[in-house]
């Protein structure tokens, strides 16, 4: 049942202009019943944002392709994530990227992920309980950052510690809405271009 689901959710994605293969079979790969409470599993792969506790959200699986798209990685790539959340994203991350570093802000996610992560085996994906903000300085540069929460603006941390050449994906808040703007680091600066609307939690400081 859920693999008839799956294929027709990869068949969905692929005609909303998912068009890189990789991405595509990424999301065919990770088990995303896994990462969603046992009362929603059978909506696993509909393509919807589903609650996960403590009030947060994991992202609706169109959302979570596009991000990633957007993302460019090659397999040399060390990410950083702003926004464990469930670990889905940071799943679908670590079968295209070398080294996926996570930052959540809940401890209780923090940990659920985690221990997913060591149930599917991924090994490529380390965890932190800390306001992601702030980024994660020992790991510096990194070569692609995406934040999963909506925010007004990109911390100056975080601005400083994407490579040059690298790029960061992030719903950001604009008037009534949020849009997910790819920013680009060429010489130093920012360079920002927009797309889709979407509904992300919000993207808060300090941990709880
Ligand atoms: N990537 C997630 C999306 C989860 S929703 C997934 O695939 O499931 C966004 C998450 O960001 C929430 O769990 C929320 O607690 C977390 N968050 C919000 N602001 C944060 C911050 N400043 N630092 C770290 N995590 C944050």
């Amino acid at each position: 049942m859920l693999d008839v689901k799956k294929i027709r959710l990869i068949l969905e994605l692929r005609e909303s202009g998912i068009t890189d293969a990789k991405i595509l079979s990424a999301i065919e790969k990770i088990p995303r019943e896994k990462f969603i409470p046992e009362n929603f599993r059978n909506q696993a792969y509909d393509n919807l944002a589903l609650p996960i506790g403590d009030n947060q959200t994991i992202s609706q699986p169109f959302v979570v392709a596009k991000m990633t798209q957007l993302l460019e990685l090659e397999s040399k790539h060390k990410v950083l994530e702003v926004g464990t959340g469930s670990g889905y994203q940071s799943a679908v991350l670590s079968k295209l990227a070398r080294r996926v570093y996570t930052i959540e802000r809940i401890k209780n996610l923090s940990i659920k992920a985690e221990n997913i992560f060591k149930e599917l085996k991924i090994s490529n994906i380390v965890t932190k309980y800390a306001d992601g903000n702030l980024g994660w300085k020992e790991q510096i540069p990194f070569d692609r950052i995406i934040i999963t929460a909506a925010t007004s603006n990109i911390s100056k941390e975080i601005s400083s510690q994407i490579d040059e050449g690298g790029i960061i994906v992030s719903p950001i808040n604009s008037k009534n809405k949020q849009i997910i703007i790819k920013y680009k680091k060429i010489n130093n600066v920012l360079e920002s271009e927009t797309y889709d609307d979407v509904l992300f939690v919000p993207n808060l400081s300090g941990t709880q």
